[in-house]
């Protein structure tokens, strides 16, 4: 059985002092690819540096919307130069967050524009974050298309998948879904076609149920895979086999 962690942020500082044995305990559970979104300029090297290690990791290079504070206006031409010097498998994590009051919704559409572009120019999907924003971000996707890419953590609605599904983006399931009281995401994964899911951890973030308070690892691929098992009344193999195949072909890995 092979796995892939669609979104994990292995280039954390939480992860300095284990990650080479933690990338071994992966391998024995048939995690076998990693994709490292990235999220402010100054972790850029490092995560290249990191994946350049590992054939099993693949670096992708975006501005966060979360970090807005951390980011500065000559980010994006250096954004710009790293993509022609590095092979990357996105843009990302790129994306709007009305969910914190804290950052200009205007200064977030205006990165986001810019990245999108950069995707469109260097022929690269996309890896999203997006929380109260999706109707907005679908908008943005139709006035500025991208080569398909993950919607990272997905909880819109099942409307909002279809449209996503247009622009060809697929969706990144993981540790939100473990919840028991998360009946509404339970629903909804039940709707969503096989074809358009991946799976992902966002470690150290988004713990599984049980596990609240801990750091989350990529070996957690492996529970996610049959928390999707059980929830959609399909075989792990399957789940594993075609999840895989959804990610290796939107990152081209
Ligand atoms: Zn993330």
């Amino acid at each position: 059985m092979h796995l892939i962690d669609s979104h994990c942020h292995l280039d954390f500082e939480q992860f300095d002092l284990d990650r080479w044995q933690i990338l071994k305990r992966c391998q024995q559970l048939g995690i076998s690819n990693i994709v490292i979104p990235g999220v402010t300029a100054k972790r850029w090297h490092r995560l290249l540096e990191l994946c350049d290690h590992n054939d099993m990791l693949h670096p992708a290079l975006g501005l966060h919307p979360m970090f807005m504070l951390e980011h500065h206006a000559d980010d994006l031409a250096t954004l710009e130069h790293l993509l022609t010097q590095h092979s990357v498998v996105a843009i990302g994590e790129i994306g709007l967050d009305f969910y914190s009051k804290d950052h200009d919704k205007n200064a977030q559409i205006e990165l986001l524009i810019k990245q999108l572009q950069l995707a469109q120019q260097a022929d690269l999907p996309v890896i999203l974050h997006v929380r109260k924003a999706h109707d907005q971000m679908i908008a943005l996707l139709k006035q500025y298309p991208v080569k398909g890419g993950v919607v990272h953590a997905f909880s819109g609605s099942a409307q909002q998948a279809q449209n996503y599904i247009k622009q060809d983006m697929l969706f990144g399931i993981g540790g939100a879904y473990s919840y028991q009281r998360a009946t509404r995401l339970h629903n909804l994964i039940k709707q969503l076609p096989l074809s358009s899911i991946t799976l992902e951890t966002d470690a150290p973030d988004m713990p599984l149920q049980g596990k609240q308070g801990q750091r989350n690892s990529p070996e957690s691929i492996a529970v996610i895979a049959n928390i999707v098992a059980d929830l959609r009344q399909q075989k792990v193999n399957d789940i594993a086999r075609i999840t895989t195949e959804n990610c290796k072909r939107i990152f081209n890995i």
